[in-house]
């Protein structure tokens, strides 16, 4: 990963390195699309990655009244993107397509992963038991796993719910048996 210095896309998009090793070449979003060179090719700039003077003249000769623009959303965003923890490489956000498709790694659980899930889902939302044995619930979970999971009845929801209870119960009582002091308020 190169920590080529950040540049703010509004004024220059990212082309890719120059053939001058340490520096990138960029497309000045300010000049007229399509602007080519004496040789015929599209202008593009090549700036230092550790410097932004040759953007900077490029703005002072042509752009005069954006250089100031441009060192502040270069200051901001690229805050914004240290915080982020983005790679300074160029590579941008995703987009939904490539998310959704199969580069993503799939995430493989059990059916009992699951049922811990749907038992979380449930108290931690307060939701009724019978929730999970509505049609909207169930087309859910099938909708997301492709029907990869049974989904259980409230009757064995009702059950672990009370198995949890009592293993949370016990595991006080093993708490408490080794304490010699409670402070009651404190709960
Ligand atoms: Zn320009």
């Amino acid at each position: 990963m190169t920590s080529r210095m950040f540049v703010c896309e509004t004024f220059f998009k990212y082309r890719g390195p120059a053939s001058k090793s340490g520096n990138s070449l960029f497309q000045c979003m300010k000049c007229p699309p399509n602007v080519l060179n004496k040789e015929g090719k599209e202008a593009l700039l090549s700036c230092s990655d550790v410097s932004r003077n040759n953007l900077k003249k490029h703005l002072k000769s042509k752009h005069a009244g954006l250089v100031d623009a441009f060192e502040e959303a270069c200051k901001t965003s690229g805050k914004k993107r240290n915080a982020n923890c983005l790679d300074e490489s160029g590579s941008s956000q995703p987009t939904i397509r490539e998310s959704l498709s199969s580069k993503r790694q799939k995430t493989i659980i059990s059916q009992t992963q699951f049922d811990e899930l749907v038992l979380d889902y449930i108290i931690g939302s307060l939701l009724p038991i019978r929730h999970v044995d509505t049609p909207q619930f169930i087309e859910y979970s099938n909708g997301i796993s492709s029907g990869n999971f049974k989904i259980m009845c409230r009757q064995t929801l009702a059950k672990k719910i009370d198995d949890r209870f009592q293993t949370s119960k016990q595991a006080l009582i093993d708490i408490l048996k080794k304490t010699s002091a409670v402070c009651t308020t404190a709960f």
